[in-house]
């Protein structure tokens, strides 16, 4: 199969060449020919599938060949990410690809100024990408009209209800024309998305293809258990001893990207930290300089690199495990990419065991143990399994402890890395709102 046999025009091929993409990937061979004929579309894929592709190349086909001229301060197509670096990607991606087509496109999203882009709408863009808060606020500045809108894309779906802009996407919706194509793409599935999808969708067809990050038999998992407390010293020794070059390293709050990258830097490592709180700019920069190898470790919030690609990542480390088990698959997604072998480690405290047991079960996996010597936890991390059991063992009588001499018996669990794990239903879910929205009936489009 081809892009050509796809349908694809002539221009849109020239630029695919250009960027050496040969063969479609499972997600555009479905999703191309279904958006050329006008489907609304709920498809199960995320970063590293071609997803981007998938839905920009049909859309940039549409534009082109379908529809009025833009007019002053309109939009055609629109595409809602859930962070401003995933605006940042998807734009870049949606310019390379319209690169032999006379459209206009733009990327608007928050922590900038909103003046340069106001102005930039002042013309009309073919199509916008667009976070969900900064798009309301030049809606409601009358910078933006939806009147000629005639495709919405909802990347990242779940994402977008785990950051809490259920609010912001009801009320896009309510201000966009009820006649349109929408396309929603989602990592997962749950009952939130798919109450989305009922509401916003029209007679969509379903496309499922397997998360490649999980699918990937090229990502080497392990787990090392430890002391809250000592996780910085571990990861510096870990580092030194694995002679690690680039390591994307994920930790729970700001305030831990901070520390742990202060303390690297104290110690004259080369790291560079980005959270939500950083101006974007700032994020952007960091970013750029960890992709052009200039920093050597990046730590990052979910939040900040969510969605990321960034090729040829060796490592990811979870310094801390994440609330929300499906991140895992997200953040060790970051490598193992097109092929090459990747490694994921994560360091476990106790505190993180009911974390650690919904991870395993969601990934239908034990995680290795790989405990290090000197780095032996006081505070044992229970044995779990993937079957979400927590092995409490019951509490000896105290007796005075003559040594830490690791007499224990210790759950090596089993390696897992190959391949068709599939996600189930996680055990720990994010509180979300979910919006209920106002669905009038709607044509589709001929
Ligand atoms: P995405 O899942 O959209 O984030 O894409 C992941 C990566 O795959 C990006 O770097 C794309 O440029 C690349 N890519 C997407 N489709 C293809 C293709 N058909 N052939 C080669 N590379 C691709």
């Amino acid at each position: 199969m081809t892009f050509a046999t796809l349908g694809l025009i002539e221009p849109l091929l020239r630029s695919l060449e250009t960027l050496g993409y040969q063969t479609p990937t499972p997600v555009q061979a479905q999703a191309i020919p279904a958006v050329l004929a006008g489907r609304d579309l709920m498809a199960a894929a995320q970063t590293g599938t071609g997803k981007t592709a998938g839905f920009a190349l049909p859309l940039l086909q549409l534009l082109a060949l379908e529809g009025p001229k833009v007019t002053a301060n309109s939009v055609r197509a629109l595409i809602l990410v859930p962070t401003r670096e995933l605006a940042e990607q998807v734009h870049e991606a949606v310019r390379q690809y319209a690169e032999n087509l006379p459209l206009r496109t733009y990327a608007v999203y928050g922590g900038v100024s909103i003046n340069p882009q106001m102005m930039k709408l002042r013309s009309g863009v073919d199509l916008l990408v667009a976070t969900p808060g900064r798009l309301l606020d030049l809606f409601r500045q009358n910078a933006l009209k939806f009147n000629q809108l005639q495709t919405l894309v909802l990347d990242e779906a779940d994402r977008m209800l785990d950051l809490g802009f259920s609010e912001e996407l009801a009320n896009i919706y309510r201000a966009l024309p009820k006649k349109r194509q929408t396309l929603l793409f989602s990592a997962t599935f749950s009952d939130d998305i798919r109450l989305l999808a009922g509401q916003m969708l029209n007679d969509p067809l379903s496309i499922e293809v397997s998360p490649r990050n999980v699918a990937a038999n090229t990502v080497k998992q392990w787990i090392v258990t430890v002391d809250k407390k000592r996780k910085p010293e571990l990861f510096v020794h870990l580092m030194r001893k694995g002679k690690w070059k680039q390591v994307l390293v994920f930790a729970k709050t700001r305030n831990g990207v901070d520390a742990l990258v202060e303390k690297l830097q104290g110690l004259g490592i080369n790291a560079d930290g980005i959270h939500g709180d950083k101006p974007q700019a700032t994020r952007q920069r960091a970013l750029d300089r960890f992709k052009a190898s200039e920093v050597q470790i990046l730590v990052a919030t979910d939040v900040a690199a969510r969605g990321l690609d960034i090729e040829d990542l060796p490592l990811v480390v979870n310094f801390d495990l994440p609330i929300v088990a499906e991140d895992y698959i997200h953040r060790i997604g970051r490598t193992g990419r097109a092929g090459s072998t990747g490694e994921a480690i994560s360091l476990v405290c106790a505190d993180e065991v009911n974390l650690l047991s919904a991870i395993e079960m969601l990934t239908r996996q034990t995680l290795k143990r790989q405990n290090e010597p000197d780095f032996e936890p006081e505070h044992r991390v229970p044995d779990t399994d993937a079957s979400g059991q927590v092995v409490k063992k019951p509490k000896k009588p105290k007796k005075p402890k003559a040594s830490g001499g690791g007499g224990g018996k210790r759950n090596l669990g089993k390696w897992v890395d190959s391949g068709e794990v599939a996600p189930a239903e996680p055990s720990i879910k994010p509180v979300r709102k979910v919006p209920v929205f106002n669905t009038g009936p709607r044509k589709r489009k001929p």
